[in-house]
Parts: structure tokens; C-alpha cells; sequence
């Protein structure tokens, strides 16, 4: 089959690197897709926002399956789009995007199948809000109901911290419209895990899991980013967390928004905070995670192509997926002033040095200037390592990372140290 990703990030050249290597896909394009996609796939300069010249294009070119990575054309309406157009898509329709794309959409529904997550109140009117603030006290947790790019969440430790968190979003809209409705919610203590799971409307099948770090320094420090580097799986989610989550968060979902008349296909990737008592929900993405793509795909043993035409088709089955038994570590190597800017044009050097076997470096933020890979972004690079175990994966991992760079690159030192914590 024909099949097009939609995107070009890392995680984008993840779905597209694994998909190349699919019996089941004869051709693959990718749409726009980057310098380091266009080794793989047969990139399409189309932008992200024009849904009609995506469609219109996969239509043309008898294209079977969309592959859809980011969150903002599925909230804007790209499967329901291409699927009048006749198309298959893997990626959930906009009612259903709506669980990642406003959060009180999503309490609500986990309220309604009683789904545990923190206990939350939302608020269109600022006053009322503050008001709610003064009443729980703090640490409390401030929402924007819509997208905002990863950064519309303040976990506030006063609660002038939180009083000031609503004025931003709601008098000064600093994320616009997605801040007109907030979400207050009580501030969960755990370690955060995350589950994706393959979804073909019915049934659901989750993939291992896999622990992101989502602080630019070490120790969980300093300001929050896309996220500097993913393992897994990840141990902090044992097996009875692991059937916990599958029966009290991702099937009540699943079937709760079937109630609701909203079939939920592609990824469904729940956020977990892992607390004292059991697995709690901190959001919900309705794509895949990145980085945690970029360490859990490559453990997946099978034709990704197959299972994700099968979650589009409604006849996805727990046998077409299994897994490798081994780990994986993602190290993020991100540019100078990240994640509060980011350094574009730096050349980057080594990528021939890297390992050619069980290692794989997927481009986040690159691109290609007089035949050498340049920065262009943030996040730059995803070192990918494959190991018998998480230890050897992370050895493997930043031995790599060691033979590339670029000027001023910046690299966490301590991705998988966490999960290595609970092996001892
Ligand atoms: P992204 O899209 O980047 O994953 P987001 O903007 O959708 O992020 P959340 O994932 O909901 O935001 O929250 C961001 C981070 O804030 C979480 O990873 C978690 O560390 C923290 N957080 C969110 N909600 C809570 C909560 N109720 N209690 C404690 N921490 C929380």
C-alpha cells in the first residue's frame, strides 16, 4: 500500500522510519517531512495547515493510509476530511481529538466513566477561579483547556503562583483562545509514566511503556521542554499497573466516548501520574508521544503499516502486535538557548561515526545545507539505542550520543536513570 506520514518531526521520522521497513507498504511519502524523512520517504512541501491540499494530494496519488503525527490537524478536522475523501487514517477524528485538544472535554468524560484522574473544577470566569484557588490552597495545577504547545500548564506552589497563572491565561490570553477556559485540578505526587495504545474504535491494544523527561537539566530541573529523552519500557509501570491502566483508564475511555457517539481510532496515549494510590491520569494526547516514540517503536516487532491500517479499518487484533524483549533509551540532543529559544545553521558533525547496528538517530529539528545536516530547531536530534536491557541501552545510547556534535549542544546526562532506580 501507498502510505503517507503527516508531519516532520522526530517523531514523524520515526513512524516513517519504522514504516519503511513494513512488507505491507510499497511506497511512502511524507508530508512536508525534512531533510533526514526524505532518506526514507518521498517528501511533499504541503503545509500542516492546509487540510484540503493533503487530502486532495493523497487522493491524487491513490494514496491508502495518512499517518497523522501531530495533534494540531486532528483537533482541526484531518480525518474526518480525508476519511469523506475515501482515505484510511490512522489518527482519531476531531470529536475524538478532542480528549488531547481541551482538557475539560476530557475531565469531563473521566469524570462521567469514572476514569481516575485529579480532582478538577473548571472555570470560564476569572474571578470564580481565584476564588476556588484561596478556597483547596496550594500546590495546585492551572490548565489552558485548549493546545498550547506543552506549555499551557502551571503546577503553581503558592497560590499567588496560581492566581497569576489565571490572570496570563485569561486576561492577558496568553494562549489566546485555548486560555479562555481553564482547568483547576489537584496537584498529584507520584512518578510520571506514559501508555500508548493502538485503537481501532473497539479494541485496544496497548504498546510497552515508556518514561519521558520533560526538564531541560538533570534531576528533573529547570523549565519544561518538549521533552529531552524517553526509555523503555519503563519499570515504574509493573505488570498490575500496567493491567490497571488498561482496565480502569483506557478501556472506560475508549468505550465512555463510543456512549458518547465518538469512535476514538489511531493512538491514544494516556499520561500517567503513578501515585500512591494506583495510576491516575495527568492528560490525555491523541497521538503518538515524542519522544517516547522515538524509544518505543523501535521495539516493535511487526508490520506497523498492517496494525495501523487495521485501528483505521476496525479490525485490529492483539496478535499483530508483539514486542521485542529488550529496552530502548532516546537521548535528546537539543540546540544552544533551548527551550526558551533555539539556535538555527550549526553544523552538525559525527553522524557518520554513529554505531550502524541497533542505533538510530532520528531528526527532530534538522536540516540540510551544502550536503551537511544543520540545527534548525529546538530539539535536534534523537539518539535511539536497542539492548538486552535498559542499562546497556543507556551505555549504548550516550556512547553514541559522545561521537556527534554541534555547538552548543545540550544533553541530559541522566536519561533511563530513573528506570534504572527500580531495577536495583
Ligand atoms: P504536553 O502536551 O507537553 O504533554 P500539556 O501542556 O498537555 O503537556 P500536561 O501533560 O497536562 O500538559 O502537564 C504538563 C506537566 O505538568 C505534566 O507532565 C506533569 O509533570 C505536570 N502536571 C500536570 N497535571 C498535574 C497534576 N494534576 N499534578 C501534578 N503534576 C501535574
Amino acid at each position: 500500500m501507498k502510505v503517507a506520514v503527516i508531519g516532520g518531526g522526530g517523531r514523524e521520522h520515526t513512524l516513517a522510519w519504522k514504516l519503511a521497513q513494513s512488507p505491507s507498504v510499497d511506497k511512502l511519502y511524507a508530508i512536508p517531512g525534512s531533510a533526514a524523512m526524505s532518506e526514507v520517504a518521498q517528501c511533499v512541501d504541503i503545509a500542516l495547515s492546509d487540510l484540503d491540499a493533503i487530502t486532495d494530494y493523497a487522493q491524487k496519488e491513490g494514496i491508502d493510509m495518512l499517518v497523522v503525527g501531530p495533534e494540531v490537524p486532528l483537533t482541526e478536522g484531518l480525518a474526518d476530511l480525508a476519511q469523506s475523501k475515501g482515505l484510511a487514517v490512522f489518527g482519531p477524528n476531531k470529536a475524538a481529538a478532542q480528549m488531547e485538544g481541551s482538557k475539560v472535554f476530557a475531565k469531563n468524560l473521566m469524570k462521567k466513566y469514572h476514569v481516575p484522574t485529579a480532582a478538577y473544577a473548571s472555570f470560564t470566569d476569572g474571578d470564580a477561579a481565584k476564588a476556588y484557588i484561596k478556597e483547596q490552597g496550594a500546590p495546585i495545577v492551572v490548565k489552558a483547556d485548549g493546545l498550547a504547545a506543552g506549555k499551557g500548564v502551571v503546577v503553581a506552589q503558592t497560590e499567588a503562583e496560581a492566581i497569576e497563572a489565571v490572570n496570563a491565561m485569561m486576561e492577558d490570553h496568553i494562549f489566546g483562545a485555548s486560555g479562555g477556559r481553564i482547568v483547576i485540578e489537584e496537584c498529584m505526587v507520584g512518578e510520571e509514566a506514559s501508555l500508548l495504545a493502538f485503537v481501532d474504535g473497539k479494541t485496544i491494544v496497548p504498546m510497552i511503556s515508556a518514561q519521558d523527561h520533560k526538564r531541560i537539566f538533570d534531576n528533573d530541573e529547570g523549565p519544561n521542554t518538549g521533552g529531552m529523552g524517553a526509555y523503555a519500557p519503563a519499570p515504574v509501570v509493573t505488570p498490575e499497573i500496567r493491567k490497571e491502566v488498561e482496565e480502569k483508564i483506557l478501556k472506560p475511555v475508549v468505550d465512555g466516548l463510543k456512549q458518547e457517539g465518538i469512535t476514538y481510532q489511531g493512538c491514544l496515549y494516556a499520561g500517567l501520574m503513578i501515585t500512591a494510590d494506583g495510576p491516575k491520569v495527568v492528560e490525555f494526547n491523541c497521538r503518538f508521544g515524542d519522544p517516547e516514540t522515538q524509544a518505543v517503536l523501535p521495539l516493535l516487532d511487526g508490520d506497523l503499516a498492517q496494525i495501523m491500517y487495521a485501528c483505521a479499518k476496525g479490525t485490529l487484533t492483539a496478535d499483530m502486535v508483539h514486542w521485542k524483549d529488550a529496552a530502548a533509551c532516546c537521548v535528546i540532543m537539543a540546540s544552544a538557548g533551548y527551550p526558551a529559544s533555539s539556535h538555527k545553521g550549526d553544523v552538525i558533525s559525527g553522524l557518520d561515526a554513529v554505531d550502524k547496528e541497533d542505533v538510530m538517530v532520528f531528526h527532530s529539528g534538522t536540516a540540510k545545507k551544502d550536503d551537511q545536516y544543520v540545527t534548525n530547531g529546538g530539539r535536534v536530534l534523537g539518539v535511539t539505542a536497542v539492548a538486552p536491557d535498559l542499562k546497556s541501552a543507556i551505555e549504548k545510547a550516550y556512547d553514541n550520543v559522545k561521537r556527534i556534535h554541534f555547538d552548543g549542544q545540550q544533553v541530559r546526562s541522566d536519561i533511563g536513570a530513573k528506570g534504572l532506580k527500580h531495577l536495583k
